[in-house]
């Protein structure tokens, strides 16, 4: 094993080919000298692609609806209909939220919820006939074109898995869409695991969704949520299904390697957390193992040593809001934005400022932006089609 290890470190320093997964395979427990050669191969496949760049959006997050129909044992974020704290958000409040992300130099405005609760809880289906609607997709629809119309901000739209329809009804008002992917395993949905009875959580579903958007024209994000119970096989799995739907419809703009977290009162809440050394080998391999022009995402919040994953080839930290907490993670502040672009310059690079869709989608808007929107998106962006106005602060 150590000379097979001893040879792939040497093959790591020398090619340029991107990384088979059996190579990828063999790296699982990579570390000390191992380690290092990979991470300074993805280092070196970032500053190629992405020079000496790292970039984040300045967002507002709007959390549409915490009931969802799923049931995943990692989330803190679903809150069952009969607890006092379930909502749908009205249109005033998601306004009100708006316009202070607007007033702090926000740009993109992130619709996060849960899925399909009408589905499932009578009390979601009769919030939603009081609001005025059937479901929750069609409620998210009119609140981004609600956002569009009355804000500077763009819509990014975290619905969770969508068919076709939903899609094209999104479209129009959304500058992109995004979901994570987590996992291809389908033995993470067994009785007593995560995804057990989540019809949503169905690998399956979740990569048909990742198809349609990409056969829809939809800028996408999507990702890893890492250490919920997959192997090391099974996380490459899941890279290489992404990987292969960006290679038939160019659509997958970022990937997020998200690093789970214990909180209390979930079910999984004794469950280990992954460590850094596995968000590094983890991050450097997507580096490896993906189409180098998807951006490769790491959230700061999730880790008091996030400045490590520069070291791993990472371009970009995501969505940071100077307006409101990461309602997923609530527990983890996001770091000051002034402070992220200190210690992203301390590592030699130079944090900037990002719309949601990215520049090379913007490039192509024919194809992956609805005609709507272009000359909106086209007026915020800058030449290189990164934010026209930067804002590296904690508030403007
Ligand atoms: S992680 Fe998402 S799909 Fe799962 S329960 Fe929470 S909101 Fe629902």
């Amino acid at each position: 094993m150590l000379d097979k290890l001893d040879h792939l470190v040497k093959n790591l320093i020398m090619s340029t080919e991107p990384l088979s997964f059996f190579e990828a395979h063999a790296l699982g427990s990579a570390s000390g000298t191992a380690l290092a050669a990979l991470l300074a191969r993805a280092v070196k496949v970032r500053r190629q692609h992405w020079g000496d760049r790292i970039t984040y959006s300045r967002k507002v997050f709007v959390p549409l609806t915490n009931m969802c129909r799923d049931t995943c044992t990692y989330c803190s974020f679903v809150k069952s209909p009969d607890d006092p704290a379930a909502n749908y958000m009205t249109p005033d409040q998601v306004l009100e939220t708006a316009r202070k992300g607007e007033a702090q130099g926000c740009k993109e405005l992130l619709f996060s919820l849960g899925e399909r609760p009408e589905r499932r809880y009578p009390e979601a289906a009769l919030a939603l006939q009081k609001l005025g609607y059937k479901t929750t997709n069609e409620y998210l629809r009119d609140m981004c074109a609600l956002v569009l119309r009355k804000t500077s901000l763009l819509p990014h739209v975290n619905a969770g898995t969508l068919t076709d329809d939903e899609i094209d009804m999104l479209r129009p008002v959304s500058a992109s869409m995004g979901m994570m992917l987590e996992t291809v395993s389908r033995r993470l949905a067994r009785k007593g695991m995560p995804h057990y009875a989540c019809p949503d959580k169905t690998p399956v579903q979740r990569l048909r969704t990742l198809e349609r958007a990409g056969e829809r024209g939809v800028p996408f994000t999507t990702g890893l949520l890492i250490g919920i119970g997959e192997t090391w096989k099974e996380r490459l799995e899941s890279l290489a299904a992404i990987n292969a739907s960006h290679a038939r419809h160019g659509h997958i703009q970022e990937v997020i390697i998200q690093n789970f977290q214990q909180k209390p009162g979930i079910g999984m809440e004794n469950h280990p957390e992954p460590t850094l050394e596995d968000m590094l080998r983890t991050i450097a391999v997507a580096r490896l193992m993906l189409a180098p022009e998807i951006s490769l995402q790491a959230p700061p919040n999730l880790s008091s040593r996030h400045v490590e994953y520069l070291k791993a080839g990472m371009n970009d930290w995501g969505g940071i809001s100077p307006v409101t907490v990461d309602f997923i993670n609530p527990d983890h502040a996001w770091p000051e934005i002034d402070r992220l672009a200190s210690s992203t310059a301390a590592a030699g690079l130079a944090l900037q400022e990002r719309l949601t869709i990215y520049p090379d989608f913007l490039q192509r808007a024919a194809r992956f932006l609805d005609p709507s929107l272009t000359a909106r998106i086209n007026d915020m962006a800058r030449a290189d089609g990164l934010a026209r106005q930067q804002c590296l602060g904690g508030a403007i």
